[in-house]
Parts: C-alpha cells; structure tokens; sequence
C-alpha cells in the first residue's frame, strides 16, 4: 500500500454519497471508477446529527453535520402514530420485508448514477428534516416528498430490476428497484403498481402512480435511495453531472 494513503483524511456531508481513493480492487467488488487521478469506490455517509469521524476502506471520513431543519406534521388518525399491538407487529414485520429486500444486490446492472426525476413537481419535504408528529419527536425524513396528484404517472429514474412490492403500514402501496451494486429506491404510497417483482425496468419507464395510501397526508411520492447500505439525498442525485460532481469536491 502507498504509504501516504494513511494521511489521508476525506471528508463530506452527511446522507451523501463520495469517491474514496483506493489503491486496489477491494472485495470482488468489480464496481471501481477509474480515472486520471486513480481508483475509487463510492461510498454512502450516514445521516448524522453532529458531526462525525468514521472509517471506510481504511481511511478516515468526516462527516459533517448539516441543519436539514424540521417539520411539524400532524396525522389526525391517532392509530397510525401510537400503534395498537397488532399494527406494531405488522409494521415490525414489514420493515424486516424490506430490510431483506435491500440485503442482496444485483451484479447484473451497473449504475450508471445518471438519475432522472421520478415525477415532476415541487418538493414539499426534502431529505434530513427533523419531524414532529402530533407533537412526537419521530425520526428524521430520510426521503424525498414530491408533490403530485392521484393518478401522476411514477417513472423509474434509473434502470433497475423491481425487488418488492407491497402495501405496507406506514408506505403503502410501495416498490423497490435494485439499480445494482447496493444502489436501491423505493417509491411510496402509490395509488397503483404498473410492473411485477423480477420485472427489468428501463429508465423513464412507468413503474406506478401516485397515491396516498399507508400514512400519508396527501398525494405525494415519498421517494427513498439506499446506497452501500444508509438512505442518501435523493435531491443531490437529480442534479445535473451528479457524478463529475462529487469528484470535483476537493
Ligand atoms: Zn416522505
């Protein structure tokens, strides 16, 4: 190993994803960027609520802390915020569905991170806020709300492979797509489902529409990426030259 790596400190901000220098192909993971300034893999930031120093790859990643601000929302059915016993069982199982979905990703498909926009439409709650529900600190807004109506045809923003669909407690009608090497999205309450599981999915294909279904306070697509294993700022993928983008930060 080259030995000024050691002193090497990264650093970028939380729920972001960013090229770390390698110096050799790690893991049988064939998905390296190779460039004029060497080899990389990309890698996922926690959401984090202060800053913080981790490791990745050997080498030492700071993480930044960024205000997301909060939001205040209130869900009038008192049920789907203080779960009865039979719902929490449901929802716990629902959420282990989901976390075996993302367990395995496929090889099949290289990502080519040129994302388009799933929907058109306003955001109406970008990633990290702090939510408020009925008054409750709850978990921050790891996801992305556009604002659409019922019947808003749902495209796939990337080439993907449909993993799950299900209607769930919280997301309700709800599909996830493998785009291959840890690269996930998930689409959340949908009115309707247009593919199957197994089904190849080119970009810009329907994949759904818009709804309202599971907890929700109106129509509107909650759109969440998962890469390399945390929930990243789907708003950063839809800038334009994403990918030069990120090595372009110093
Ligand atoms: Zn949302």
């Amino acid at each position: 190993m080259v030995g000024n790596l050691e002193s090497q400190t990264v650093e970028g901000v939380s729920g972001e994803i960013i090229p770390i220098p390698i110096t050799k192909n790690i893991s049988n993971d064939k998905f390296i960027i190779k460039n004029q300034n060497g080899l990389f893999k990309l890698v996922s930031l926690p959401f984090v609520r202060q800053d913080l120093l981790i490791t990745r790859h050997e080498i030492d990643v700071k993480v930044k802390w960024v205000n997301f601000g909060e939001s205040k929302i209130t869900i009038k059915d008192d049920s789907k915020v203080n779960l009865s016993p039979s719902d929490q069982t449901r929802a716990n199982r629902e959420a282990l569905e989901i976390k075996t979905a993302l367990s395995v990703s496929t090889n099949e498909i290289t990502p080519s991170f040129k994302f388009i926009r799933p929907i058109p439409g306003v955001i109406t709650s970008p990633f990290g806020k702090q939510r408020f529900i009925n008054g409750q600190l709850r978990s921050a807004h790891l996801a992305l709300d556009i604002d659409g109506s019922i019947g808003t045809p749902i495209v796939a923003p990337l080439k993907g492979k449909v993993v799950l669909i299900g209607d769930f407690f919280y997301t309700g009608i709800t599909i996830i797509l493998d785009h291959g090497y840890g690269l996930f999205s998930s689409y959340a309450h949908m009115s309707e489902v247009k593919v199957k599981v197994g089904d190849l999915i080119e970009q810009s294909q329907t994949i759904g529409l818009v709804g309202t279904t599971g907890r929700s306070t109106g129509p509107h697509l909650h759109w969440t990426v998962y890469f390399d294993g945390n929930k990243v700022n789907p708003e950063s993928l839809i800038q334009e030259n994403y990918l030069t983008s990120i090595f372009k930060v110093s």
